[in-house]
């Protein structure tokens, strides 16, 4: 077995005020950075890079920590931290986003510690794109980077945005984003025209249904693990981004096969994000429990093709 590459991950540290059909839920630590660090930690040592105010909790840094998580690239300084609000429909598949308060990312200008530039895997978590190129720009020279967008910033940023594009190896984002990227609804023309724009292969999360990766041998579709007790999803995007990187970080090779595996391993660690409320679930998830739950996903689609 491979020795796990280092993962370097920036994106947002956040509170986040939840309406679920459950009941709402408050000053939620959560955050796309927070998300997947958690992730990837399952497979191999992480680097964060974000900001956090003087409110943040210091026990969700303890707890990244006691997961091998490097936080010397997590500033605090004075003020509040990072906020989001949303409200989820019954379906908990539709969201629709209530507030965004970059406070104290909106002035951050992140400087890279020594020890995280030489980091051959990169996942520009969803943050805003002039921060995740600045970030990738001082990084030496990695092996593979990964994003992640939303709405929020296809729409507000969209110069920016195109800016990162270029720069990337894979980009994932929902099947809403990636309608929203291209111009297009057919999934496969927003795909084509995505991948035109600069990223050699893409990610299309389509929620309960699992998810598509394009790329050069094709288009691969992933199961969604169909769960009895759905509490909350946020973060399961960014879960499945550490997953998918935490498991390509333990490979020797980046091939289309190692994608299609690590696409398995991204739904099987997403699947535990929304078994409890904020980070309480995939901050504990261990790399056995992953193994586990793939047998039951691998087990979805044994239908005795060999045979047939
Ligand atoms: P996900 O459910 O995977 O899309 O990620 C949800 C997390 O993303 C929440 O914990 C939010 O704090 C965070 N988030 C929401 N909007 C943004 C944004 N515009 N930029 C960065 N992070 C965000």
């Amino acid at each position: 077995m491979t020795t796990p590459s280092a993962i370097l991950i920036i994106g947002s540290m956040a509170f986040d005020d939840l309406e679920l059909p459950s009941g709402n839920a408050r000053n939620v630590v959560g955050g796309s950075a927070t998300y997947a660090s958690f992730a990837a930690s399952c497979f191999a040592p992480v680097r964060t890079v974000a900001v956090v105010g003087d409110d943040f909790p210091e026990e969700t840094l303890g707890a990244m920590r006691g997961r091998g998580i490097a936080v010397e690239g997590v500033e605090r300084v004075p003020g509040k931290t990072f906020r989001w609000a949303g409200r989820y429909d019954v379906d908990l598949i539709h969201r629709t986003t209530l507030d965004t308060q970059l406070n104290v990312f909106a002035s951050f200008a992140p400087k890279l510690p020594e020890a995280y530039r030489d980091s051959p895997f990169v996942l520009l978590g969803n943050i805003h794109p002039a921060l995740q190129l600045d970030v990738l720009e001082q990084v030496r020279s990695p092996r593979f980077v990964l994003a992640d967008t939303m709405n929020f910033w296809i729409d507000g940023e969209p110069k920016a945005v195109a800016a990162m594009l270029r720069r990337i190896d894979t980009l994932v984002v929902n099947d809403e984003e990636a309608r929203l990227l291209s111009g297009k609804y057919n999934i496969r023309r927003a795909a084509k025209e995505i991948l035109s724009r600069g990223p050699r292969r893409l990610i299309i999360k389509r929620g309960e249904h699992g998810a598509l990766l394009f790329d050069e041998d094709g288009v691969f579709a992933a199961p969604g693990f169909p769960l009895e007790d759905v509490i909350d999803p946020t973060g399961a995007g960014d879960a499945f981004a550490g997953g998918l990187i935490g498991y390509l970080a333990g490979q020797p090779e980046i091939t289309p096969l190692a994608l299609r595996r690590g696409m398995l391993h991204a739904t099987a660690t997403a699947s535990f994000c929304v078994e409890a409320v904020g980070t309480q679930r995939i901050a504990t998830v261990t790399r056995a429990d992953i193994t586990a739950r793939l047998s039951e996903i691998r087990a979805l689609y044994e239908f005795g093709a060999s045979t047939m």
